[in-house]
């Protein structure tokens, strides 16, 4: 015996058994209920063995009928059930033969038509069906010859119909249960591929499309989880001390120099860079690790180990060898290697406040020269607060009020007159005091709020320029933001036209760096300038890339030697440096300034190594508008530089 039903699969005979479950549990109930009520009656009825045979097969009915029904609480294998309802129906019958047999009377014979109709309603397949039919039908024949011929027209009618209706019930009633179990399991197969494309989907959602690797989303639910289970660990800890205690590290990595990859070698090398670069920090992190990329050239890691500090910065140093390595893409030969900011989490603290913190670990790394690890630790933690502090107090500071600009002559050595004075803003806050230049400028930078105070300065200083009696070209400082910032030129455009400044008297002053960061919308913006009749110098000259093809590509007409060249002034070698530099100007045609002249010595120096112009405490510190046009007017009368020394303000 198969135990598919023909024309079934095993999964549809599987449901429609599932369906008819229920149904056959309460057809083996009704039996073992029925058989149990009437047993006692047959002590009425019947005596000696005949009460014992009677009884017996009642009961043994009666049994079969409650094993059924607590078996069939579970799914059970259909060809155990299909034999157990044969027996069960076989033992029906058997009952009513015993009690024909021991007392014939034709209205029992009655009880074979229910039956058929019992039978039909509670059968799980056709042949099932058909032999507890036939069993019946066949009993019922054997008791047509006691019959009158008038009992066997009427019986034989009634068992004939209740046969062809039981057939044909158990056929329909089959067909409906299985187009049901059919549409039961088309419903469940559709919902498991919904069930399939919504996984995909999620998958696709948590993963990097071009490196694989999770995503951010990912990256976050990642920490999630892992500072979950850590608390959970930690819970059990205190129970039953953990022989190892896990810390959370945090590892953001940052690639150095990727830019220029991109810039130089396209786009479809930076994006097989970044391949090779995750199955790098995958082959390090192997399954100890998640490893998440965060967009552009910047990953996440998110490390549960026992490690302290020195131990994470070794694996962090082997994970920073293994990305130094040269990479061949597209078969070319390129280089790049990873900055890293490690933070070990606290589980307790909420995780935004640490993976800011290891972001700053990052950007100390990279300040100290990239291709290192920076581990977040209590020194930083005080910077960084006095850094938010700082940027608090930008964010609700009035800069109209707060912020004020004093200005430095920049003297031409050959004129030996005041040139240009440079305009530098000071901000004194109610909220936090004074804070340096160099230093609230960076937190303006990297909070997003420089644009603000890039427009007042400018705006003042246009003041300044328009209000000066003894008028001097101006120069003012951009940053790095505002040079690659489309809107904050159209502003500072737009500005010049509103004071009415001539773009002769005004020099912009743009670092290297500042360009670095999009060299060719710096190299629009400026060339916008210039076009206008602003003059471009650059600042801090000497610190940063200082390559003459790019430099030949801008419109420059200024360099400004940083003034950290002038720390080792009496060294001959930085004289050397300084004559190259200023030969550098003179080649490409533009004019060379030394910044941070503070002694004779410098200013001999200066002059020896051949620079057009000087800018320095020995001439004068920066001071306010006022103090400078007093400046202005001196300098009229006396043209010597010593005089200017003991001049300053501020
Ligand atoms: P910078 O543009 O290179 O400005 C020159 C800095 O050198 C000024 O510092 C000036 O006071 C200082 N300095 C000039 N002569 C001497 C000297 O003989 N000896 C020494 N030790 N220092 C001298 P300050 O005013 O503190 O400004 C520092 C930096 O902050 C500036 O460097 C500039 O990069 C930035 N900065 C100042 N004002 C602004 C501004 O309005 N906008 C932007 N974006 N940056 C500004
Ligand atoms: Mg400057
Ligand atoms: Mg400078």
């Amino acid at each position: 015996m198969s135990a598919t039903p023909i024309g079934m699969n095993a999964k549809t005979a599987a449901a429609v058994q599932e369906i008819y479950r229920p149904i056959i549990r309460g057809y083996f109930a009704v039996f073992a209920a029925y058989y149990l009520i009437i047993f006692p009656t047959n002590f009425g009825y019947y005596h000696g063995a005949d009460l014992l045979v009677v009884t017996a097969c009642a009961l043994i009915t009666s049994a079969l009928g409650i094993i059924g029904y607590f078996y069939l609480r579970n799914p059970a294998p259909p060809n155990l059930v299909e034999r157990m309802l044969v027996v069960l129906n076989f033992l029906v019958v058997s009952n009513v033969v015993i009690a024909l047999n021991l007392v014939f009377e034709p209205t029992k014979l009655s009880y074979f038509v229910i039956m058929v109709m019992l039978f039909a309603l509670a059968s799980v397949s056709m042949r099932q069906s058909t032999l507890s039919i036939a069993f019946a039908t066949l009993a019922f024949i054997t008791y047509v010859p006691k019959l009158s011929s008038e009992d066997t027209v009427t019986y034989g009618f009634l068992v004939f119909g209740a046969v062809m209706a039981s057939l044909s019930i158990t056929f329909y009633l089959r067909k409906a249960i299985s187009f049901i179990a059919k549409a039961k399991i088309d419903a469940e197969g559709r919902l498991e591929e919904a069930r399939i494309v919504g996984d995909n989907m999620r998958q696709k959602s948590l993963s990097d499309s071009l490196t694989g690797l999770p995503n951010r989303r990912a990256f976050f639910e990642a920490l999630r989880k892992a500072t979950g289970q850590m608390k959970t660990e930690r819970e059990q800890a205190t129970l039953a001390a953990l022989p190892e205690q896990s810390n959370l590290w945090l590892v953001l990595v940052d690639l150095d120099g990727f830019k220029a990859v991109n810039d130089v070698h396209g786009h479809l090398v930076g994006d097989l860079l970044l391949k090779e670069v995750a199955d790098r920090l995958n082959n390090h992190c192997k399954d100890s690790a998640h490893v998440s990329r965060m967009g552009g050239d910047e990953f996440n890691i998110i490390l549960v180990s026992p490690c302290e500090e020195d131990q994470i910065k070794d694996w962090c140093d082997r994970l920073l060898e293994s990305l130094a390595k040269p990479y061949v893409v597209e078969g070319r030969h390129v280089r790049v290697s990873g900055s890293m900011g490690c933070r070990m989490m606290d589980i307790s603290e909420a995780a935004r406040p640490q993976i800011n913190e290891a972001d700053y670990a990052l950007m100390a790394a990279k300040q100290q020269g990239k291709n290192r690890c920076v581990v977040f630790n209590e020194a930083h933690a005080k910077v960084a607060a006095e850094r938010h502090m700082v940027e608090q107090a930008l964010r609700f500071a009035d800069l109209e009020n707060e912020l004020e600009l004093l200005f430095q002559p920049q003297i031409d050595l050959r004129e030996q007159k005041v040139v240009r004075a440079e305009a530098l803003a000071r901000w004194t806050s109610p909220m936090v005091g004074s804070i340096e230049p160099t230093r609230f400028i960076q937190v303006a930078e990297e909070a997003g709020l420089i644009t603000e105070i890039t427009l007042t300065v400018v705006s003042k200083a246009f003041r300044v320029a328009k209000g000066l009696s003894n008028s001097v070209p101006l120069a003012i400082n951009l940053s790095s933001h505002d040079v690659i910032t489309d809107p904050i030129i159209d502003h500072i455009i737009a500005l010049a036209k509103q004071f009415e400044i001539d773009p002769k008297v005004i020099e912009f002053e743009v670092t290297e760096t500042a360009m670095m960061a999009d060299l060719e919308k710096a190299t629009d913006n400026l060339n916008r300038l210039a076009k206008l009749g602003f003059s471009i110098a650059l600042d801090d000259f000497g610190t940063g890339y200082s390559n003459f093809s790019y430099l030949r590509r801008l419109p420059i007409r200024k360099l400004k030697v940083d003034r950290s060249f002038l720390e080792n002034a009496g060294d001959p070698m930085t004289e050397k440096v300084l004559f190259s530099l200023a030969g550098m100007a003179r080649t490409l045609g533009v004019e060379c300034l030394l910044e941070g002249i503070e002694s004779e010595v410098d200013l001999l120096m200066a002059k020896r190594v051949g620079v057009d112009a000087v800018q320095g405490f020995l001439f004068g510190r920066p001071m306010t508008a006022e103090a400078l046009d007093t400046f202005l007017a001196n300098y009229s009368s006396d043209d010597q530089p010593e005089r200017w020394s003991g001049q300053a303000v501020a």
